[in-house]
């Protein structure tokens, strides 16, 4: 594997983590960041540079619609708009179509015409260096998601799990020539202190349904839970923290489980499944309060707010017009 520290040059990894985001009010803005990734994850598995936006455009918007704001999950915007960022995606042909007065398409119909990919030079410099594709991708995730959904989002956009790749690149002696790395396993460990802070402050048992599984003296299958993500300015606090199980911190943050302002769980419209163990795990929440911690420093209003306004799948889903 070639090392980054050969090529000298991180000048791509410098232009995305640059990418105009808009995080007024601590909005969730997670387009960009998703285009980028479903980009990476084409090119790691060998597709052409540049694809249609009539081809892209249902795929984007299903991982948008998963990974992005329940409300606005329009592919258009970030395959039209990446553009405007530092030479990281090129849309020829762009200047030639009628735009509105935000300098928008004034017809989708008209982008359904156009291609969208990496410029060339980039292009190729991933190609011919699949850590920097890596490294790019963590990068982005680290910056817009919580860690408890990066598996899944590399899943959904078709590359291989970090985990395995991470080992790869510290066994090659990687570490400092990766400025990404040292940041997520950074944030690692500073995660593992979070941790122990809110499985105290719950005494171990999960703050929706009363989890407390342990084999001998230790506990598994508990977590520790950002309330507001941590990627989007959330503190390290037992008042934007909550301990809860694995399967109720995956549902938390994909916003199947929220909270509302009387601290009360409550469940999606969006959830279902047939079983029994789901409407016992799941919809039997609903209503439920959530526990206190033992200092009694409950969950801070501000973060519930943020979590329900960016989070929370609490309306209809618009379809791309
Ligand atoms: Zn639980």
């Amino acid at each position: 594997m070639t090392g980054l520290g050969e090529t000298g040059d991180f000048s791509f990894l410098h232009r995305i983590q640059k990418i105009v985001v808009w995080r007024k009010g601590g909005q969730r803005a997670p387009h960009k960041p998703l285009l980028l990734l479903f980009a990476l994850g084409r090119l790691e598995n060998g597709k052409d540079r540049l694809v249609d936006f009539g081809s892209v455009e249902r795929p984007l918007q299903d991982l948008l619609q998963e990974f992005g704001v329940p409300s606005n999950s329009r592919p258009q915007y970030p395959f039209w708009r990446l553009r405007h960022d530092d030479g990281i995606w090129e849309v020829p042909g762009a200047d030639e179509i009628p735009v509105n007065s935000q300098k928008d398409p004034r017809s989708i119909n008209d982008l359904r015409k156009l291609q969208g990919g990496f410029p060339l030079e980039v292009y190729e410099e991933l190609k011919e260096n699949p850590l920097l594709v890596y490294a790019a991708a963590m990068q982005i995730l680290n910056a817009h998601f919580p860690l408890s959904l990066h598996e899944n989002i590399l899943t959904a956009v078709g590359l291989c799990s970090l985990e395995t790749d991470l080992i790869a690149v510290s066994e090659s002696g990687m570490v400092e020539v990766v400025p990404n790395l040292v940041e997520y396993v950074y944030r690692r460990v500073r995660d593992r202190g979070f941790a122990r802070m809110i499985r105290v402050a719950y005494q171990d048992c999960c703050a929706f349904c009363d989890w407390d599984g342990q084999i001998e003296e230790t506990v598994f299958g508990l977590e520790a839970a950002h309330v507001r993500w941590h990627s989007h300015a959330g503190p390290d606090t037992v008042e934007n923290g909550l301990a809860l199980c694995a399967l109720h911190h995956k549902a938390f943050d994909k916003g199947v489980l929220g909270l509302d302002t009387d601290r009360r769980i409550i469940v999606s419209p969006y959830a279902h499944g047939e079983s029994s163990i789901f409407c016992e795990l799941v919809h039997a929440l609903d209503g439920r309060p959530v526990r206190l911690p033992q200092a009694g420093r409950s969950v801070a209003s501000e973060f519930i707010d943020w979590h329900y306004r960016e989070v929370f799948r609490s309306s209809p889903q618009p379809l791309a017009s």
